[in-house]
């Protein structure tokens, strides 16, 4: 992994693709400036050592040129994270782009217009990736969240720079955080997958299976597997044309010795609803008319034994319908369960999807060893596929 310590900057023009896919209100401001604090660090280390920076970025899905969805609106934000001036350049590629790139001084930021006002971006076409690099010297990527795309400035532009391209920080951090789940886990190693469904967490499940020691399903998916095993599901979310791939999950994680944990009792409720009357059922006998949405008392105390006792845990969808508060303890407590096997010296990675949310929304965040910036590009390294931006920049 060529990383930013191992290239010279002084006096280089760095080609940057970070992640500034902020969202923005309808008055146009920058709402969660995450992004633009993530970048800042390969930023600040590129400028102290006396390089300048053209920054490069998508915002929003635009079909061609939308100056509503202009990366104009950022700039104010990018200048108060970054504290100092920068400058804009309404157009991404071509002779005046070039112009203003080759005018900077050391330490100076040149932010281009949206990429994605270009088709050929999503396309990965050759001339544009040609165009991009002609921005820079060197080339860094440190946008996570579209390393698993192959597009024109996170993938193809890469191959114009020979050795003289780099992971930013934050990539840096993301792929180091995945491989000490994926390559590197000290045992016991644990996967926390919850979420509504099985069929859209089976890659993710497979590939796991090679990794872990221990599996706990929860979340929407546990109703699945427990109308495999024969048990009442009621009204609770369940994918019966998915039983028997449960069934075969079971049997596999049994041949490599992969221990599955599900919950033992659930709190159900008598609507789709926060304010819904509850009950607690054991997990294999919920009656007609009862939805289970949270773990119950039992099974957050035996979680909570299983969480302590390992050295390595990923956590992947939340255990129950967090979003009413009335049905998250289950999931902040395997949160808190997560952050004090954390104090206690084990590696935890939060990533894809909702339970980075849930960990955010329940204050959580600052106990996990490290929570994911992309969801897409996550969700597919835990499926075991190697990331065509991260392959980019290896030789
Ligand atoms: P995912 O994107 O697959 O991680 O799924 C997250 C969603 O799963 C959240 O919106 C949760 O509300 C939902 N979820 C978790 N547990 C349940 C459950 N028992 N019943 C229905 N939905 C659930």
């Amino acid at each position: 992994m060529r990383t930013l310590n191992d290239l010279s900057f002084a006096n280089q023009r760095a080609v940057i693709r970070v992640d500034f896919n902020v969202p923005i209100n309808e008055n146009g401001d920058v709402t969660d400036r995450t992004r633009i604090e993530a970048a800042k660090p390969t930023i600040d280390y590129i400028r102290a050592q006396g390089g300048s920076c053209v920054l490069l970025s998508h915002l929003g899905r635009p079909k061609g040129v939308d100056l509503s969805q202009s990366l104009q609106k950022i700039v104010a934000s990018v200048t108060e994270v970054l504290e100092t001036p920068i400058q804009f350049c309404p157009t991404t590629v071509g002779e005046d782009a070039e112009k203003k790139a080759q005018n900077l001084g050391p330490g100076e930021v040149l932010l281009m217009e949206n990429l994605r006002f270009h088709p050929e971006e999503t396309e990965g076409e050759l001339s544009f990736s040609k165009q991009l690099a002609q921005l820079g010297t060197i080339y860094v990527n440190d946008a996570f969240g579209t390393a698993h795309r192959a597009h024109a400035s996170t993938t193809i532009m890469a191959q114009f720079f020979n050795e003289n391209k780099c992971f930013g920080a934050l990539l840096e951090k993301e792929v180091l955080a995945i491989e000490k789940v994926m390559k590197t886990g000290v045992s016991p190693i644990l996967a926390i997958i919850g979420g509504a469904k099985v069929s859209s967490k089976i890659t993710i499940i497979e590939s796991l299976l090679e990794k872990v020691d221990h599996l706990l399903i929860g979340g929407g998916m546990v109703y699945t597997f427990t109308k495999a095993l024969g048990g009442s599901v009621g009204n609770s979310i369940c994918e019966p044309e998915y039983c028997d791939y449960a069934l075969t999950l079971i049997e596999k994680a049994k041949a490599k010795g992969v221990k599955i944990h599900l919950p033992v009792d659930v709190v159900a409720g008598d609507s789709f609803s926060n304010e819904a009357n509850q009950k607690t059922f054991d997990v294999m006998e919920i009656p007609d008319g009862w939805e289970a949405m949270d773990a119950g008392p039992k099974s957050i105390q035996q979680f909570d034994e299983l969480v302590l006792n390992c050295k390595t845990i990923l956590w992947n969808g939340p255990l129950g319908v967090f979003e009413f508060p009335a049905f998250a303890k289950g999931t902040i407590a395997i949160g808190e369960s997560i952050g004090q096997a954390t104090k206690g010296g084990a590696f935890s990675l939060v990533g894809g999807g909702d339970s980075v949310a849930a960990v955010k929304q329940f204050g959580l965040a600052s106990k996990m060893s490290y929570i994911s910036t992309g969801g897409g590009a996550m969700l597919e390294s835990l499926e075991g596929k190697s990331l065509p931006g991260i392959e980019a920049l290896q030789d």
